[in-house]
Order: structure tokens, then sequence, then C-alpha cells
């Protein structure tokens, strides 16, 4: 904590970049090529009656309100500093309040997983679903994961919902052949934070065996990041999760800063390419041509695509044109949705798309 003179957020940002640079000419940084990266919160003292004296809880909520700055930075490639603002406080108070609630939340059964099909292109035949989960909260009605996902992964929680979601598809995959009905792989999201603790291979495979369903009818799905995070680690933890029968799935790819490159020396079955992806295709030949290679280099290398985010016809038509293998999933086949309503479409096993595209 500095207490300094403050002349205005240009003076302050100065000073605070003139620290950076003392702090990464250290010798001992420099000399092995490390970078620190400095994230700074400031609150400005007010003292409206010119006195210089502080009392010890007004100093206690300065430096609680430099902490709300701080935290707001968020993950950084470069340092950063915030001002605090009054709705820093009111956001954290908020996020408080529903990790508190989550435990209690994740007892009573509110965190259901809902499914989305992903269909093949040329036949419209479902061949694989991902399991997407929901906060069916009674106070505030169903919560979207964009809304608590990132707050379960700054306190570790999401490993728990990750896990919850896995054996909700299990049970469901495990009742749907009991009974003979049709089943396609289910993939389900696992955070970064799984892969950083030890025996996380072995500890999936555990619960998948509680119930008597193959294991190649799960899929893992991995974010790129993980990978680009430490690919030593992801290689070897993919290679296990492999000889363990598991389905796996890079998940966002082109999102971040992966290259085909880097995961040809994984052991994966699906890139599933970013909606963003799909986006930029549209804007030009140019992004067109890099979708183009990035799905003849996966088919040599034996791995699945899948297009996430496909709304129209037009781009179903373009990736079918493309390339009869590609797997499409997106809102213009089915939004996710419940159990109920996935194993209808399961049934039916053909998914038109809502528009009725021409053939
Ligand atoms: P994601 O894994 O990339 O999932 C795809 C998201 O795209 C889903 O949002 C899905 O509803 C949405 N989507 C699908 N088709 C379309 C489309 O045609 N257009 C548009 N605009 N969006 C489409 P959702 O369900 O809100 O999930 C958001 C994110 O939350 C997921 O992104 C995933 O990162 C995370 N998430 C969801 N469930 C879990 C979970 O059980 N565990 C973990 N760790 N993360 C989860
Ligand atoms: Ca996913
Ligand atoms: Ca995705």
């Amino acid at each position: 904590m500095v207490l300094v003179q403050w002349n205005g957020w240009e003076d302050f940002l100065e000073q605070f970049a003139e620290l950076d640079r003392r702090f990464n000419n250290l010798d001992v940084l420099r000399s092995h090529s490390h970078r620190l990266l400095l994230h700074a919160g400031a609150c400005i003292v007010e003292r409206p009656d010119g006195s210089r004296r502080l009392d010890a809880q007004a100093l206690a909520e300065l430096m609680d309100c430099t902490r709300y700055a701080r935290d707001s930075v968020g993950e950084t490639s470069a340092s950063e500093a915030a001002l605090y603002t009054a709705d820093m406080k009111d956001r954290d108070v908020a996020e408080r309040a529903v990790v508190a609630l989550a435990r209690t939340a994740l007892e009573q059964g509110e965190f259901t997983a809902y499914y989305q099909p992903k269909v093949e292109l040329a036949t419209n035949r479902i061949v694989g679903l991902e399991a997407l989960v929901r906060w069916e909260s009674p106070q505030r009605g169903i919560v979207q994961p964009n809304d608590f996902i990132p707050l379960f992964e700054k306190n570790g929680f999401v490993t728990e919902i990750d896990l919850h979601v896995l054996r909700q598809a299990c049970t469901r995959l495990e009742e749907r052949l009991a009974q003979g009905l049709p089943v396609v792989p289910i993939a389900c999201n696992f955070s970064r934070l799984h892969l950083q603790r030890d025996g996380f291979p072995e500890r999936v495979r555990a619960i998948v065996d509680e119930y008597a369903v193959p294991v190649d009818l799960i899929e893992l799905e991995l974010t790129e990041n993980i990978v680009m995070e430490d690919l030593e680690r992801a290689k070897a933890i993919c290679r296990q999760l492999k000889d363990l029968g598991f389905r796996i799935s890079i998940d966002d790819f082109g999102s971040g800063y992966s290259s085909l490159g880097t995961l040809q020396d994984l052991t994966i079955d699906v890139l599933k390419l970013d909606r963003t992806f799909l986006m930029s295709s549209e804007s030009g030949e140019r992004s067109r041509a890099i979708l183009e290679g990035v799905v003849g280099i996966a088919e040599k290398l034996h791995v699945t695509i899948v297009v996430e985010g496909v709304e129209t016809c037009e781009q179903a038509a373009m990736l079918l044109q493309l390339d009869d293998g590609v797997i499409a999933q997106g809102y213009l086949y089915s939004r996710p949705v419940p159990r109920a309503e996935s194993d209808r479409q399961l049934d039916g096993a053909v998914l038109e798309p809502h528009e009725g595209c021409a053939e």
C-alpha cells in the first residue's frame, strides 16, 4: 500500500509505468528473461475538512476499495491499473452472494444439464450432444452459465459443477441404454482447474465406471487455452485420457492463439471451431480460405471438425460445400434444451433445421 499525492489519473498512470519499468529492470528478472505483471488498484482519499488524519476504520475501507479496483483488472497480458468506482463494490457484494448460495443450490439439485445436438450436415442426423449446465434457481429463474461459471472458476467450485454434469450425462446414457433406446456420445465441459490437479484422468474414469456406460460415449471438452497454458502437461493428460478410453475434443479453437501445429501432437478426436471462425468466414474470401485450410488439415490428422454457432441455412450450405464430413452445432438446429426435449429429438434421430433450408 502506498499513499501518493493525487495529481490526476494521467499522472498516476505515469508513476505506475515508472514502477513497472523499475521492477522489470531488476537483474534477477532480466537475467532469467522473466517479466512481472503489476496489477494496481487506486482509490482517492478525500479530505474535505482539510484534516491530515485518517482513523483506522476509514483507512481499512480505503484499503478495501483499492482491492476492489485491483481485482477488477482480471487477467491481462500487460501491467495495468484501475481506479475505484462504487459499482466495483456492488458487483463484488453481488458475486459473493451468488457464490454463497452455490453449495446449497448444488445439494438441492438446482444445477441441471441441458443438451444441444451436434448434427451431421449431409444427413441432418444427430451424431452427438453437448451437456451445458443451467442453474434453475427458485429465486432467480434460469441462470445462464456465463453468469456463474466465471465466478466459480475463481473459487474452484466449477470443478464440482463439471463432475455433477458428468454424472447427469452418465445417468441419462445408462437409462437409455437399459431401455434399448438409441444413444450418441455426450460431451461434457471441463474447466482448466481439473488439469492442474493430479489424478484427473483416473478420477473421471472412476466416476463413469459407477454407471453401466461404455467410456467412449463420454467426450471431454477442453478449451484450447488449457492446452496453451502448458502444452507438455496437456499432451500427457490427453494421452492418459485416451488410454482410459475417452473421446477428447478441443473447444473454442480459433478464439485464442493455438495453431494446428501445436495440436498435431495431441491425441484428440474432435476439434471444435469457435463461433468467431464462422462469423469471420462470411466476411471474405481470405477467412474462408483459412477455414478451408483448417478443415483440410484436420481431415489429414483424422480429427472430426465440429463448427459451433451455426445459425443460418447459408452457413450450413457453405460448410457442406466445404466438406460433407463437417458436424454442425447451433441454433439453426436447436438451442440447448432440457433432457426430456433432448430425448424426443434423439428418438426422432433426424433433426431438420428450423428454417427448413432448401436442398
Ligand atoms: P461453450 O462450451 O463454447 O458452449 C457453447 C455455447 O454457445 C453455449 O452457451 C451455447 O448455448 C451457445 N450456442 C450454441 N449454438 C449457438 C448459436 O448458434 N449461436 C450462438 N450465438 N450461441 C450458440 P451456454 O450454454 O450459455 O454456455 C456458455 C459457456 O459456459 C460454454 O461455452 C462453456 O464455456 C461454459 N459452460 C457451460 N456449461 C459448463 C459446464 O458444465 N462446465 C464448464 N466448465 N463450463 C460450462
Ligand atoms: Ca463446450
Ligand atoms: Ca465452444
